[in-house]
């Protein structure tokens, strides 16, 4: 086949527009419906508890409730866990800042693991050297749909009495050993914002197992109002983080394309890392054993001995295709932000960061080999269940000869 016509350039599906989404005639049949009932308030509606519904048996689990977003799902994990000010969370940094904020409103203190250099995720090994007396809870993210070595962060999280939060927001029916993730640790968060693997623009949603803690995300979410009780009060300082029945209208019918759209990631993604598993100086993803990743993105890793320019000059070319890849993901770890670096929250009072230890808010570079490592070497490729055979055969193709350009230039 002759190259310049394999790769004639092609517009690849986009989560941002059309494109890349797939709504159609069940989102506006069920929100048509919502706006016919006149109700768009979740309290009143039957939507947002059909979605809830929805989820909840999918994941087999007890409790799913759904909010105004993934920064709201984290923030009503956070907040059911009922920590004291001070109290550390330890966490990863390379997430959304979405996971780490709710942390600070709830008066409580991240505290970074360094991650695996490879999969850019937490594990037990990393979490532990961030451990101390103060340590009341761990969040985990599975970065790009690809899950924690849960097993043993687990086990970690057993030794120490630590509740685990998954943070779920890339990682929509991703499983570790048959269990999706979300169900393993105490509390799992998914985003809906409009970039995830479903959507309804902006929105979250909270899942767990535990009737004390399902009951507090409840609340959470309802300004702490107890709706249905005999004597119903504000029991406690919380928000309105409910997500409208037009939302609710919108996920529900996303959330029936979900196990499809997941499928058809991960076999997509099957056939990219046929074509680029042999590519010497690139290493496609790495899923743990008995893993099952969804890929919400596909990141490669790249020898940056063997390429000039490493991910970033393959993210050059790569645009000069249409290809528009992400070198490191994010520019920096979450404690190089101003919020962590110059302690920016309440005012000038610093707090709660007044109240951590200075072991704990020390974000010295040599602390965190693994995340360093990750960013330098990895390249994001944007991932859609809508992109054809043809559009991943235009990527694979498209690597494999920017590999091929960078390798002679070096
Ligand atoms: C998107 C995202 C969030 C935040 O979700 P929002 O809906 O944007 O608030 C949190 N964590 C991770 C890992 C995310 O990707």
């Amino acid at each position: 086949m002759n190259i310049e016509t394999a790769l004639a350039r092609r517009a690849l599906p986009n989560d941002q527009e059309a494109s890349g989404r797939n709504f159609g005639d069940r989102e506006i049949a069920y929100l048509s419906e919502a706006l016919g009932t006149g109700t768009l308030t979740s309290t009143k509606g039957r939507f947002v508890k059909a979605l809830e519904r929805s989820f909840a048996d999918m994941l087999n689990v007890k409790y799913a409730y759904a909010c105004s977003s993934g920064s709201a799902a984290v923030h009503c994990a956070i907040a059911a866990l009922d920590l004291e000010p001070g109290d550390e969370v330890v966490t990863s940094p390379i997430t959304d800042m979405g996971a780490l904020a709710p942390i600070l409103y709830q008066g409580a203190i991240p505290v970074f693991a360094d991650v695996d250099p490879v999969t850019l995720n937490v594990t037990a090994r990393t979490i532990e050297a961030a451990l101390s007396d103060r340590t009341r809870a761990i969040v985990v993210t599975h970065l790009f749909g690809t899950p924690c070595e849960m097993n043993e962060i687990e086990a970690l999280a057993q030794r120490n009495n630590l509740p685990i939060v998954e943070d779920c927001a890339q990682a929509f029916l991703a499983t570790h050993r048959d269990r999706y993730v979300g169900t393993i640790g105490r509390i799992g968060a998914f985003s809906l914002q409009q970039g995830k693997h479903v959507t309804t623009g902006e929105g979250g949603i909270v899942v767990t197992n535990d009737d004390a803690l399902a009951r507090r995300i409840f609340l959470f979410i309802n300004k702490a109002w107890g709706y249905g009780d005999r004597e119903p009060d504000h029991y406690f300082l919380a928000l309105n983080y409910r997500m409208s029945e037009l939302q609710g209208a919108v996920g529900l019918a996303q959330i029936e394309k979900l196990e499809r759209a997941v499928e058809r990631r991960v076999l997509l993604a099957s056939i990219l890392t046929k074509w680029l598993e042999s590519s010497p100086g690139l290493s496609v993803p790495v899923t743990p054993v008995d893993a099952r990743s969804v890929y919400w993105r596909y990141a490669i890793r790249i020898d940056q001995g063997l390429f000039a320019g490493g991910p970033p000059a393959f993210a050059k070319l790569l645009k000069d295709r249409d290809i528009l890849t992400a070198p490191r993901y994010i520019q920096k770890p979450a404690f190089e932000c101003e919020i962590f670096r110059e302690q920016r929250t309440f005012g000038k009072s610093r707090w709660p960061f007044t109240l951590a230890r200075p072991e704990a808010v020390r974000y010295d570079r040599d602390r965190y080999p693994g995340v360093y490592r990750g960013l330098d070497g990895v390249l994001v490729i944007p991932w859609n269940d809508r992109l054809s055979i043809g559009d991943v055969e235009y990527i694979a193709r498209s690597i494999i000869s920017t590999a091929h350009d960078l390798r002679r230039s070096a």
